[in-house]
């Protein structure tokens, strides 16, 4: 073989927590009449961007989780520390340089602080969005700690959000896209991995079924471009197979653990 070596990632999907919901609460509309509306839990994740095959390689984090505290306040139920979760793959949080946060959810952004060294990667839109007038009504608002988004006002006063007015690559085979529709600016990152480019969704679509039967998640800032967004997730990865939801328990189904002991933990996802 010849040609140029580029980058690829190793890509971990770490699960932190839980939360029992009905099949109705996860789709617009509901489900359709004919069908039965059984359960259908949300799994919470952070991701593990790793370089592949060198000693001491980048190390992106996707996402910080929230913390058991929150967990507690919207009766979430919470595993582990994602700053444990990502201590079982020896990554250590203290020591992270770059995090992408997707959006501002309290349960993309908690536990910011657990991060120290790290710039925060974020759209402009977002920024907007959580600090903007759509706040002051709860429907827009609910998922939003504003404890975090101080805390990220905080963080920009201090240098270390670094701001993206649409797609970006953040290190070579690591990219931003904007999104948008589930909030203002929703971001999801494409990572080039040994199977090709992988997309981490994010909440651009919760679970497979609301970016495969074109049914979205009721949380939502602009439907059109949430159902948009999915045909971009489409575009972006180089199959439906490369394209891993947000928080569907299913992702810990369809791939392997790293190891024996991180079974339901852990999937590795390149
Ligand atoms: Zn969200």
């Amino acid at each position: 073989m010849s040609g140029p070596q580029r980058e690829v990632y190793e890509v971990y999907a770490i699960k932190y927590a839980q939360h029992a919901r009905r099949a109705s609460e996860n789709f617009i509309g509901g489900v359709p009449h004919d069908a039965h509306d059984g359960p259908m839990p949300l799994d919470y994740f952070v991701w593990l961007v790793r370089e592949a095959g060198v000693e001491a390689g980048r190390e992106i984090v996707v996402d910080t989780g929230f913390s058991k505290a929150v967990a507690l306040r919207r009766q979430r139920e919470h595993i582990r520390c994602p700053s444990e979760g990502l201590r079982l793959l020896n990554a250590e949080a203290a020591k992270i340089k770059d995090v992408v946060i997707t959006h501002l959810h309290y349960d993309h952004v908690g536990n910011f602080d657990l991060f120290p060294a790290a710039t925060f990667h974020l759209q402009d839109r977002e920024m907007q969005y959580a600090t903007g007038r759509h706040m002051g009504q709860p429907v827009f608002s609910g998922a939003f700690d504003v404890e975090d988004v101080v805390g990220m006002v905080r963080n920009t006063y201090a240098g270390r959000v670094r701001f993206h007015d649409g797609d970006a690559e953040i290190a070579p085979g690591v990219s931003l896209h904007f999104i948008g529709g589930h909030t203002m600016g929703l971001q999801v990152v494409r990572v080039a991995t040994r199977r090709g480019w992988l997309v981490l969704a994010s909440d651009a679509s919760h679970f497979y079924a609301n970016m495969e039967q074109i049914r979205p998640f009721p949380i939502v800032f602009n439907v059109a471009d949430m159902v948009e967004g999915y045909a971009r997730l489409r575009e972006l990865a180089d199959s439906p197979a490369h394209i891993i939801p947000g928080h569907d328990p299913l992702v810990l189904q369809r791939y392997p653990a790293p190891s024996s002991g991180l079974h339901g933990i852990v999937a590795r996802l390149d």
